[in-house]
C-alpha cells in the first residue's frame, strides 16, 4: 500500500514497528501533492526539501530510542497559525510575504511531539467565510468534485486530509470553520471547547469564539493530534488551567455507547435542509441508538438567533482585531504622503471585499449610537444561547445534529449573496457562542456522491465523550473510509 493511503494511526504504528520510515511517509505525501495539488490548490506554502531533512532527523531519533507520539508524521497547518520559517498570509494580500518570528503554541506542541509541518493551507481571508472562495490566493477545490467548494474557512486543511496529502491538519473554528469543511470533504474535524487549546499564534478573528481544531480521517486520528496540542498555555489568557486531555482510542475494540444520552434538537431539523442530509443524519442517529445510546428529543429554543448574534459579535471583534493591520507593523505598505494616507491606502487596497464588509458591520455594531441596539443586545442573547446548552446538558450527554444544511455547493454558487453564505453556518455557530466542543464526522453521501457530516456537541471540556462516540460510530460504519477520485474520474 502507498504510505500516503495509511491513516495516521496506522502510519505511526508501522513507523514504531520499523516497517515504515518517516522519509518514506513524507516522500509519499510530497509525491501525492505534486500529482494532485494543481487540481486542488490546498496549499499556500509548501515546506519543500526541509521536510525530508526533518524526516531523516525523525528517523534518526527513532533509531536512538525516541518514542515521541507523533514522531515523523507529516501534517498541514491552516495559514492563520504562525509557523516560524514559513510565511503567514491568512489568505490576505495585507500579509503577503509576512514572516512571523514565532510558532503558534498548538503547532509547537505538535512539533515537540515529533510532527513535521509540510505546509500552510488555504483559507478564506482572515478565516471569514464558509467556502475558501474569499482567499486572496484563489479557491481550493473539493477533492470529491473539483467544481465544488471544500467548505471553509479551513478548506485547505480539510481538502489536504481528504486528498490524502497529509494524514492530519490543523484549522481554526470561530463559527464552524473546522466542522463545516470536514463535512464537505468527508473527513473528521474537531472543534474543542473554547479555552481548551492555546490561541497564541492564531491570528485573531473573533477572540471570544476562536479555537484551534484538528482534522483527520477518523476520530482516532483526530484524538491523537488533539491530545498532543491541547492544554494550558500561560501565553493565552483565555486558556483554561486544566491538565491536557489525553485521549487514546483503541482501534481494535468494538466500543458501545450504552448509557450515553443523546439529545436530538428539534430546532436543527428545519425547512430548507437538503433532504438527503436530513435522511443521512437521522439514520446515523439511529446507528448511535443501535450502539446503546438513549435518544431524547430536546429543544435549544434560541437557536434561530445564533446567526444574527454571531454575525454581530464576530465582526465586532474582528473590526477591533484587524485594526493592527495598518501597513506599518506587518506585511506590505502602500506608499503615501501622510501616515493616515498610508493606513487608508494599505487597508483599502489590501483587504478583500468580505473582510471590509465585516469591518464595517462590526464598527457599526460597536459605534456609540448603536452599541446597545446591536452589540449589547447580541451579548445578552448569546447568554441565552449558552443557557440553552447548559440546560440541555443537564438532561443529555451529547447533542446530535447536521453540520451544515447542504453538501458542498458549487464554486461561485453564493458569489453575490453573502447572506446565503452565512446561512451555511446555522448549525455550527451555536457551539462557538456557547463555547462547547463539537465534532463533524462523515455519515453518508448524497446522490452526487458528496459527503454528508454528522455533528456531535458535548459539555464544556468533554472532548473525550465526543471522540469516543465518534469512534464508536466509525467502528460500525465505513463512511469515513472511501477515497475521493480527485476530479480524475
Ligand atoms: N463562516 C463563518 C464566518 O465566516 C465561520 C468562519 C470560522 O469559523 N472561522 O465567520
Amino acid at each position: 500500500m502507498n504510505p500516503s493511503e495509511l491513516s495516521l494511526t496506522e502510519a505511526l504504528r508501522q513507523m514504531q514497528k520499523g516497517e515504515l520510515s518517516s522519509r518514506e511517509l513524507v516522500q509519499a505525501s510530497l509525491e501525492r501533492i505534486a500529482a494532485y495539488e494543481p487540481q486542488i490548490h490546498a496549499f499556500l506554502h509548501l515546506a519543500g526539501p526541509s521536510a525530508l531533512e526533518q524526516a531523516d532527523q525523525a528517523d534518526a531519533r527513532r533509531r536512538a530510542g525516541d518514542a515521541s507520539p507523533l514522531l515523523g508524521l507529516p501534517i498541514a497547518v491552516k495559514d492563520v497559525l504562525t509557523v516560524e520559517g514559513m510565511p503567514c498570509t491568512c489568505g490576505s494580500k495585507i500579509l503577503e510575504g509576512y514572516l512571523p518570528p514565532f510558532t503558534a503554541t498548538a503547532v509547537k506542541r505538535l512539533q515537540q511531539a515529533g510532527a513535521i509541518v509540510l505546509g500552510k493551507t488555504n483559507t478564506d481571508e482572515f478565516a471569514m467565510g464558509s467556502s475558501t472562495e474569499n482567499s486572496a490566493y484563489g479557491v481550493t477545490h473539493n477533492p470529491w468534485d473539483t467544481s465544488r467548494v471544500p467548505g471553509g474557512s479551513s478548506g485547505g486543511s480539510a481538502a489536504a486530509v481528504a486528498a490524502r496529502f497529509v494524514p492530519a491538519a490543523l484549522g481554526s473554528d470561530t463559527g464552524g470553520s473546522v466542522r463545516q469543511p470536514a463535512s464537505f470533504c468527508g473527513v473528521t474535524g474537531l472543534k474543542p471547547t473554547y479555552g481548551r487549546a492555546s490561541r497564541y499564534g492564531l491570528v485573531a478573528y473573533g477572540s471570544s469564539l476562536d479555537v484551534v481544531g484538528a482534522f483527520g480521517r477518523s476520530a482516532a486520528d483526530v484524538a491523537a493530534v488533539f491530545s498532543a496540542y491541547n492544554g494550558y498555555d500561560p501565553l493565552d489568557a483565555s486558556s483554561q488551567n486544566l491538565a491536557a486531555a489525553q485521549i487514546a482510542l483503541q482501534t481494535e475494540s468494538k466500543p458501545r455507547l450504552d448509557g450515553v444520552k443523546v439529545g436530538v434538537p428539534r430546532e436543527y431539523f428545519i425547512a430548507g435542509i437538503q433532504p438527503e442530509v436530513e435522511k443521512a443524519v437521522r439514520a446515523s442517529i439511529q446507528t448511535l441508538q443501535s450502539l446503546g445510546a438513549e435518544l431524547r428529543e430536546v429543544s435549544l429554543p434560541h437557536t434561530e438567533f445564533a446567526l444574527p448574534v454571531y454575525y454581530l459579535i464576530a465582526p465586532a471583534e474582528a473590526s477591533a482585531n484587524l485594526a493592527r493591520f495598518d501597513g506599518i507593523r506587518y506585511g506590505p505598505r502602500a506608499e503615501a504622503e501622510s501616515m493616515w494616507e498610508v493606513f487608508y491606502r494599505t487597508r483599502g487596497e489590501k483587504f478583500g471585499e468580505e473582510v471590509k464588509r465585516r469591518i464595517m458591520l462590526g464598527t457599526y455594531a460597536l459605534s456609540a449610537g448603536y452599541y446597545d441596539a446591536y452589540y449589547g443586545q447580541a451579548q445578552k442573547v448569546r447568554a441565552l444561547i449558552r443557557r440553552d446548552f447548559e440546560q440541555v446538558f443537564e438532561e443529555v450527554d451529547l447533542i446530535a445534529s447536521p453540520v451544515a444544511p447542504t453538501t458542498a455547493f458549487g464554486i461561485g454558487a453564493h458569489g453575490d449573496d453573502p447572506l446565503a453564505m452565512y446561512l451555511e453556518d446555522v448549525f455550527t455557530l451555536p457551539a462557538n457562542l456557547a463555547g462547547v466542543p463539537g465534532i463533524s464526522l462523515p455519515c453518508g453521501f448524497d446522490s452526487d456522491g458528496l459527503p454528508i457530516g454528522l455533528q456531535l456537541m458535548g459539555r464544556r471540556f468533554a472532548e473525550a465523550d465526543l471522540l469516543r462516540a465518534a469512534h464508536a460510530f466509525q467502528q460500525t460504519t465505513d463512511f469515513h473510509l472511501p477515497v475521493p477520485g480527485l476530479g480524475l474520474g
